[in-house]
């Protein structure tokens, strides 16, 4: 089978063509960075109108990247929710259209199930297996049971990480996405310089919260102003580090717990996965390598490429769907809000 992806949902255009044989025939991203710079974050009229513009392009491109027409592809799948709404209702009329036209069947996924279930994309990962999807919008700790069916274990509590480097990028005056720039920034800090935070580490729950964090920063850059009028580099490397460092503790202690969770449902072959943008963090990655070394549980996140937001994780989910052949069909509606374990009876969507 092959399946046509869409995404729209935040601020990258995205097209893939994925065959059930994990077969990435294309994965055209087209970003909106630019767009937004002079705005310092995402402004969803801005991505609204953009993602009108350039889907039409971007799934050409990914067509002919895979050297396939619409003739060849059994199914559409498009990113229904959760996101910035006006991205999503363009990304879903644009399938309708073309599921409309060429009389293939339409699939709405929803965007976490395709971070979700990319780590079965890229191996031959069986489920249950812990997932930390930790990303600029989310960031939870999922038992993934099957394409359809998720556990929610705990998450944050007010923002999420990639949300918290982007705010920490700008209060630093980094450039956007936050992340990147705050890693590259923390590679020549010392992360003990400042003493930040470790949010809830105290709760025995899998429950996070990093918008502390985040003002232990600001807090942190006021005090140094006030004392010598500013920032030197070396301040905004530590700080980098100290933040970075502190965010690695909170995701690797609470993966910790929530592997123990997991372990208790006792699956042969306990892996955790990662993924989400965040998850593209080097530092961030080692210390989840080294909680489930701990546990002895496998780790494994997938190649940064589908780690941030893109299309054949889209597809991917449409396949895993087509192949349990979903039986929650409902019309397909554009969402803004769609938490994961909600999702159950209308993961999959008919276009008619
Ligand atoms: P969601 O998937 O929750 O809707 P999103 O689509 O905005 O949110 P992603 O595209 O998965 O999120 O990830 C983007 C986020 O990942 C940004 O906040 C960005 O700063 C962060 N990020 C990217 N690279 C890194 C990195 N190397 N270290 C830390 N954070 C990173
Ligand atoms: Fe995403």
């Amino acid at each position: 089978r092959t399946i046509l992806g869409i995404e729209s949902s935040c601020d990258d255009t995205a097209a893939a063509v994925v065959q059930n044989d994990r077969t990435i025939l294309s994965n055209v991203v087209a970003g909106q960075t630019d767009l937004h710079a002079a705005f310092g974050g995402v402004v969803p009229e801005i991505a609204a109108r953009a993602h009108a513009e350039k889907l039409d392009f971007t799934i050409a491109r990914a067509l002919a990247e895979a050297r396939k027409s619409l003739s060849d592809i059994d199914a559409i799948a498009v990113t229904s929710g959760p996101g910035l709404i006006g991205g999503v209702i363009s990304g879903v009329m644009m399938a309708r259209g073309l599921a409309a036209g060429s009389g293939k069947p339409l699939i709405g996924v929803n965007h976490l199930a395709g971070h979700a279930l990319t780590p079965r994309l890229t191996d031959d990962l069986p489920f249950p297996y812990l997932m930390l999807l930790v990303s600029g919008g989310h960031c939870q700790f999922l038992i993934v049971k099957g394409p359809d069916s998720f556990t929610r274990l705990g998450g944050t509590i007010d923002d999420a990480p990639g949300e918290a480097f982007d705010k920490v990028a700008r209060l630093l005056g980094l450039p956007q996405p936050g992340g990147p720039s705050v890693e590259a920034e923390a590679k020549t800090g010392d992360p003990s310089a400042f003493a930040l935070p470790r949010p809830l580490l105290n709760r025995p729950d899998c429950d996070m919260s990093f918008s502390g964090l985040k003002t232990a920063v600001l807090r942190e850059r006021d005090k140094l102003v006030d004392a010598q009028g500013g920032i030197t580099r070396q301040n905004r490397a530590d700080l980098c580090a100290g933040f970075q460092s502190a965010v690695s503790d909170v995701l690797a202690a609470k993966a910790s717990r929530a592997l123990n969770d997991y372990l208790d449902l006792n699956p042969s072959q306990p892996t955790l996965a990662v993924a989400g943008g965040v998850a593209a963090n080097e530092q961030i990655r080692k210390a989840l390598q080294i909680a489930s070394d701990s546990a002895g549980v496998a780790f494994t996140a997938p190649p940064l490429s589908l780690c941030t937001d893109n299309a054949a994780m889209i597809a991917w989910a449409g396949l895993e769907l087509d192949a349990i052949q979903h039986p929650g069909l409902t019309p397909l509606v554009a969402r803004p809000r769609w938490p994961l374990d909600a999702t159950s009876p209308a993961m999959l969507g008919s276009g008619k």
